[in-house]
C-alpha cells in the first residue's frame, strides 16, 4: 500500500518540487502550507511521515513537531525536517523535539527518498502487540518478555518492569536522542514525581542486565542531551 508523506512547506515551488518527487518515488503526497493547514490534513488522514519545514509562517517547525510529538493522535508519526541551516544546535534542539531526522536544502530527490524510505523502515519494526526487534534483541510485547538472539538461540532476558518499559520505548524509538525529562513522560509517566536523575539509575540497571549478552552499548549516552538506543554498535 501506498504511504501518505504529509508535506508542511510554505514555499508554493518547494512544496510542488517535494509532490513530484514523493509521487516518483511511489508515495502519496498529502499537501499543506502551513501549520493550521496541516492539523486540517491531518484530521483528514493520519500520514505515515511528516516532512516538516523549519521556516513556517507564524511560527517554526520546531514548534509544531513539539506539539504533535505531546499529542497522542500524531506522537508516533515520524519527522523529517527540512531546514535551510545545518548547524550542529538546530539538529540538537530539533532531535530534542523528537524529529526523526534531517534533510538540509538543497538536496536531491533521491537523497530525500532514502532517508524518508530508512526512517519508515525503522518505525515498521514496531509491531502491533508491542513486540519489536532490533539487531540481537528483540522483546515479545505478549509475553511482556525480553530476549538475546546469540549464534541463533535465543536467551530470554529477565528484568525489572521499570527496565523493561525503558528498553521497549527505547526500541520503539530507536535512533532518536532522548532527554531525560522526554523519558520520564513516556516511561515513568507524567503523574509521578521522579527526579531525572532516577532516569541514570535505571539506565545504568538496564545496561548490567544488557551486558552479559555484549549488548550494553546499545544505550548510549548522548553528552549533553540525553540517551539514544541504537542497533547500530
Ligand atoms: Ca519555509
Amino acid at each position: 500500500m501506498q504511504k501518505h508523506i504529509l508535506v508542511v512547506e510554505d514555499e508554493p515551488a518547494i512544496r510542488d518540487m517535494l509532490a513530484y518527487a514523493l509521487r516518483k518515488g511511489d508515495f502519496a503526497p498529502l499537501l499543506a502550507g502551513d501549520a493550521r493547514e496541516a492539523q486540517v490534513r491531518i484530521a483528514e488522514r493520519i500520514p505515515d511521515l511528516i516532512l516538516l519545514d523549519w521556516m513556517l509562517p507564524g511560527g517554526s517547525g520546531l514548534e509544531l513537531a513539539r506539539r504533535w510529538r505531546r499529542d497522542a493522535l500524531t506522537r508516533d508519526i515520524p519527522i523529517i525536517m527540512l531546514t535551510a541551516r545545518g548547524e550542529e544546535n538546530d539538529r540538537v534542539s530539533g532531535l530534542e523535539a523528537g524529529v526523526d531526522d534531517y534533510v538540509v536544502k538543497p538536496f536531491s530527490t533521491r537523497e530525500l527518498l532514502a532517508r524518508i524510505r530508512a526512517v519508515l523502515r525503522r518505525s515498521r519494526d514496531d509491531d502491533d502487540d508491542g513486540s519489536v526487534k532490533i539487531g540481537a534483541l528483540a522483546i515479545d510485547g505478549a509475553a511482556h518478555r525480553v530476549f538475546a538472539t546469540i549464534d541463533g538461540t535465543p536467551q530470554p532476558i529477565p528484568m525489572g518492569p521499570t527496565e523493561y518499559r525503558l528498553l521497549h520505548y527505547f526500541m520503539t524509538h530507536a535512533d532518536r536522542v532522548q532527554t531525560r525529562a522526554q523519558l520520564l513522560d513516556q516511561v515513568w509517566g507524567g503523574s509521578v514525581y521522579v527526579e531525572e536523575r532516577t532516569v541514570d539509575v535505571h539506565i545504568r540497571r538496564l545496561r548490567k542486565t544488557l551486558e552479559p549478552h555484549g549488548l550494553d552499548a546499545m544505550v548510549q549516552t548522548v553528552r549533553g542531551a540525553g540517551y539514544r538506543f541504537s542497533g547500530a554498535t
